[in-house]
């Protein structure tokens, strides 16, 4: 069977799914999109792409984009990163406090808010124009000028990212935020407006699977800072469900409460999934669904 039979067979069993989750409604631009949309799209390192249902149609990146700004924050400072946030799994959900709190404001890992918000600040003190550097960025990344952030989206999140303002300031108060709070929560609601499709990702997260070169050839990243993306990808990538996604699926990767999800197989693969319905964990119910029957169908997991 070929990867777009796979592709195909994955999508019919899922497309009807009784139990498709809840659309994240807190950013209330996000409660608009339809429960109904489920994509998928695979990327060989040979460049060779595989998609069904609506694999090219663009949608809010969210958390995803936290990986993108620290591969950017990694490519300005360094290992400098590492002092001012940690690389040990949560263990709890994306916009939890306490932790931050009992830690003195080291963030535990720089795929959760508190962490995201900390590379923000860094970004911020590191480029001219953060917004547009880091738009430059990502589409020098994807080869591809058409991504954009969607405004609507950022601006529903100011209104209403509460938790966010909370994290910024606590963060503020152990002096792990060196610039002006709403200028940092500013950048890092654009950032996570970044809207792309499944297609767009796997385009962009391609340097993961190729030992840190991205799809038009020029190197982001070296061997090892690469194999330490990858790493915060599987033990932190999924919020505090983690374990269980690497348990059914067995591949580092990133997701959104846009609904959507972008794993790597290094050497091998980039695949995206997009289904806006979250699980109660805050990640795509059938994205996951989808994932776990591509990597048992193939046999291509990395365990
Ligand atoms: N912008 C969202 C927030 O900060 C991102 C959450 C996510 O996708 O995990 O709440």
């Amino acid at each position: 069977m070929g990867f777009q039979d796979i592709l195909e067979e994955i999508h019919s069993k899922l497309r009807d799914a009784p139990h498709k989750g809840v659309v994240a409604s807190y950013i209330p631009e996000l409660g608009k999109v339809s429960i109904k949309n489920l994509g998928i799209c695979l990327l060989t390192l040979d460049q060779e792409e595989y998609g069904v249902g609506e694999f090219q149609t663009p949608f809010s990146i969210q958390s995803i984009s936290k990986v993108l700004s620290l591969t950017l924050a990694l490519n300005l400072i360094g290992t400098e990163v590492w002092k001012r946030v940690d690389v040990e799994p949560s263990g709890d959900p994306f916009n939890f406090l306490s932790l931050l709190e009992l830690e003195r404001g080291i963030p535990r890992n720089p795929l959760i808010n508190a962490g995201a918000i900390v590379i923000s600040d860094i970004l911020y003190s590191n480029l001219k124009n953060p917004k547009e550097d880091f738009l430059n960025f990502v589409r020098e990344l994807a080869n591809d000028d058409t991504i954009d952030y969607n405004l609507d989206v950022a601006n529903s999140e100011k209104k209403t990212g509460f938790r966010n303002v909370a994290a910024a300031n606590l963060l503020k108060s152990f002096n792990n935020i060196q610039n002006n709070v709403d200028d940092v929560l500013d950048f890092y609601f654009h950032q996570c407006s970044l809207t792309m499709s499944c297609s767009q990702l796997n385009k962009t997260f391609f340097m993961f699977a190729n030992s840190g070169k991205s799809i038009a050839g020029k190197t982001y990243l070296n061997p090892s800072q690469v194999k330490r993306m990858n790493a915060l990808m599987i033990t932190c990538g999924f919020y505090d469900e983690a374990g269980e996604f690497a348990f059914e699926v067995g591949l580092p990767g990133k997701s959104g409460v846009g609904g959507g999800i972008v794993a790597v197989h290094p050497g091998k693969y980039s695949i995206a999934t997009w289904a806006p319905g979250l699980n109660v964990k805050g990640n795509s119910l059938l994205g996951m669904q989808a994932l776990e029957m591509f990597t048992t169908k193939t046999g291509l997991s990395i365990f």
